[in-house]
């Protein structure tokens, strides 16, 4: 729970999550000082040559409200660099499509969002022709085991969507090194706060924007952050040249202006998590709680050893039959049954009733129950959560 004192000493993450946007703004040529990095909606920029010349020309390749986020991320993540992009769906694959060629190897952890999934087994394998292994990633030997001298990528997701399992970042992190393979982590659920991949030996840091570090649900955007140099140069030239994929300047204000409140948010969010789920660990018609700051999560030690908290995402096996789920979902006043996550106000998703398309069912140890219930806490008071969940359930 020191992580943020050790790394930032005088700059502690809270404040750097207040103050870190302005810095740019304040460099900013001709700008007025604002508290905050204004929306520059200009496509393009003037040109001049010597000490007038500016630092941004095509907003394609840089944008000062983009270069205010990324520096911010950045410096959240502890890292030299930032990007931010369209989605977290354009960060992801832009990592992989930049770091692993045409029939390259990449090792994944079996466990990832559906979206990732879907490209890894149906763009990167089936069109780009990688050789996409899966592996159970619980268990760092099993990367040991899958990766060789000509891997190009490992990738996983820790915690995952929506299993909630972890994967030992370090222990990768050396594995990867060893091999010097990049290493990327996606790390959404935990957010910049609550996890460091790159302060644990990871070399990308990626995330959806959409979650956590906007915090509103009206955004949808996504961020690399990495110390390599020449990791940065690839991903760079493929957000700005290659596939034009980056974010839009008023979406880099809006993920400016939330993460603002990220620790204050990430705080309440898992406040309300925990107290969720012990009711949830205690009623008889749930069988199972998904949440690593249980102590009935499998990989407890592993959680507190590398997370310094849990955020406010939890799944739990419901004991019943998917009518009972429906009619439990239809009498919730405050849950709202949607997908996404990480946004102020609480929701709920059923993968298999809502998103019956995007389920996995590779194999047998990363299918998604059908009676898995997916929550993502909001910060509402914890006892009307509470009572809306108690209510409903049967
Ligand atoms: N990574 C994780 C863990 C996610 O849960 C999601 C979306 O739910 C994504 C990436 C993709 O993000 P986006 O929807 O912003 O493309």
């Amino acid at each position: 729970m020191t992580r943020h004192d050790d790394r930032f000493r005088e700059n502690r993450f809270e404040t750097l999550a207040v103050g870190a946007a302005e810095n740019a703004t304040h460099s900013d040529k001709g700008g007025t000082s604002d508290v905050i990095p204004p929306i520059h909606l200009s496509s393009t920029f003037e040109w001049a040559s010597g000490d007038d010349a500016n630092e941004h020309d095509y907003s394609r390749k840089s944008n000062p409200t983009r270069a205010a986020l990324e520096e911010q991320l950045a410096r959240l993540e502890g890292g030299e660099h930032g990007l931010a992009f369209a989605s977290g769906m354009a960060a992801i694959s832009t990592t992989m499509l930049s770091l692993v060629p045409p029939g390259g190897h990449l090792v994944s952890s079996d466990s990832v969002y559906s979206g990732t999934e879907k490209l890894l087994t149906e763009s990167i394998a089936n069109h780009f022709g990688v050789n996409v292994e899966f592996v159970d990633a619980r268990e760092p030997e099993n990367v040991d085991a899958a990766v060789d001298s000509d891997t190009d990528l490992i990738w996983a997701e820790t915690p995952t969507n929506p299993l909630m399992r972890l994967c030992d970042i370090r222990s990768i992190a050396d594995i990867a090194h060893d091999h010097a393979i990049p290493f990327g982590v996606d790390n959404t659920f935990a957010s910049p706060y609550f996890q460091a991949p790159l302060e644990l030996g990871a070399d990308i840091a990626v995330h959806s924007t959409t979650k956590y570090l906007n915090g509103h649900s009206d955004s949808i955007g996504g961020a690399i952050v990495t110390d390599d140099d020449e990791i940065f140069e690839k991903l760079a030239f493929s957000q700005q040249i290659g596939f034009g994929n980056m974010l839009s300047p008023f979406d880099c204000y809006l993920v400016t202006r939330g993460i603002k409140t990220l620790p204050a948010r990430m705080d309440h969010h898992q406040e309300n998590a925990m107290a969720v789920a012990r009711l949830l660990e205690a009623h008889d018609r749930v069988a199972r709680v998904h949440y690593p700051g249980l102590e009935s999560h499998p990989q407890y030690d592993l959680a507190a050893k590398q997370m310094s908290g849990y955020s406010g995402m939890l799944s739990f096996e419901f004991d019943g039959t998917m009518a009972e789920i429906e009619a439990f979902i239809d009498s919730l006043e405050i849950f709202t049954p949607g997908t996404s996550l990480g946004g102020v106000e609480s929701l709920i998703e059923v993968p298999s009733l809502m998103i019956p398309d995007k389920v996995s069912h590779r194999s047998d140890t990363t299918e998604i129950p059908e009676t898995l219930v997916r929550i993502s806490v909001g910060i509402e008071h914890t006892d009307d959560l509470r009572e809306d969940l108690r209510t409903a359930l049967p």
